[in-house]
């Protein structure tokens, strides 16, 4: 029987361990987002942001800035955030404009600050198999989520659609670091269905529907990070939800799967930064 992800779930079991330890601690940790511009769906994520730390008991002071602020303004608030003694997490919400060097941005956020585990320190750090301050959201929230349901990956063949610095990269190098063989695919793959068919764990971050049943094994381990409206206004996954699940021993759906365990990640990374914790294996 196929056993569905519930990403939910694990997401308010962490905010029920996360609020008895909120309410325990002397200090509150406060998050700072920084918004630019008026992206409707930016001021979206942005507000859960900030509604969900503050119904756990985390501070949190959203920064909007117009989408015309000059780089240097943007860079010279990231370091202001830096050196603000109350602040102890700090999230540049992406995209940033055009005309912002958006590495530029994250690179100035210090490292010990940095909630979304972005900068080059960071992803350094994770990429040389040392510890970084915190791991990526979404990346993270997938590894609390196989290790919630006791998906063990080492040895594994896992397929990763996507290599965005977000998610695709990040997740392959966390689960190289955890001894599974990685395969990483994107737009220039060739024949994607015959390497995805050779996965026995696939996680598809694409934003696109390419993952049906032509692309998966038996039993199957899928995760679906994509998140895209369809023609209808529907929410969609990058999986053929209905009949891939028929094939897989294990699947997220979306929504419901690992969108709460990127939300519930970043929530974990604010208490971890503000007490040096850490709530993944490493
Ligand atoms: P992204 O930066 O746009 O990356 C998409 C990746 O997919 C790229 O590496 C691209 O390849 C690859 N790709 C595009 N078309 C493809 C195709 N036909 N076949 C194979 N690969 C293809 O996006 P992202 O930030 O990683 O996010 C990916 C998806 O996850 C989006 O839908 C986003 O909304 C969603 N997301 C969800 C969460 C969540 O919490 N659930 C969090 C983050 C992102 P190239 O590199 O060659 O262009």
């Amino acid at each position: 029987m196929t056993v569905i992800l519930d990403g939910k779930k694990l997401r308010d079991k962490i905010f029920a361990d996360l609020k008895s330890k909120l309410d325990k601690m002397p200090v509150k940790p406060t998050l700072a987002v920084v918004l630019v511009g008026d992206d409707p769906a930016s001021q979206i994520y942005v507000n859960n942001k900030k509604k969900t730390a503050e119904s756990l008991g985390i501070n949190s002071v959203v920064i909007k800035y117009p989408s015309n602020i000059s780089e240097n303004e943007l860079l010279s608030k990231v370091k202001e955030l830096n050196s603000d003694k109350n602040i102890t997490a700090i999230l540049v919400q992406l995209p940033l404009p055009e005309h912002i060097d958006k590495f530029k941005i994250i690179d100035a956020i210090s490292p010990e600050k940095d909630v979304d585990g972005l900068t080059p320190y960071n992803s350094g750090k994770l990429f040389t198999g040392e510890k970084p301050y915190v791991y990526p959201c979404t990346p993270k929230g997938i590894l609390l989520l196989l290790d919630e349901y006791g998906i063990e990956v080492e040895g594994k063949h896992v397929v990763v659609i996507g290599r965005s610095n977000l998610v695709g990269k990040p997740v392959a190098q966390m689960l190289l670091n955890r001894n599974a063989t990685v395969t990483v695919c994107h737009s220039k793959t060739k024949n994607l269905a015959d390497i995805t068919k050779t996965a026995d764990i696939l996680i598809s971050a694409v934003g696109k529907n390419v993952v049906g049943e032509k692309y998966i094994k038996n039993n199957c381990v899928v995760v679906d990070v994509g998140i895209f409206r369809d023609n209808e206004g529907k929410i969609r996954g990058d999986v053929e939800f209905e009949n891939v699940s028929k094939l897989a021993s294990y699947i997220s759906p979306v929504p419901g799967g690992v969108g709460p365990m990127t939300i519930a990640s970043l929530m974990l990374n604010t208490v971890e930064l503000a007490e040096g914790t850490k709530a993944l294996r490493q």
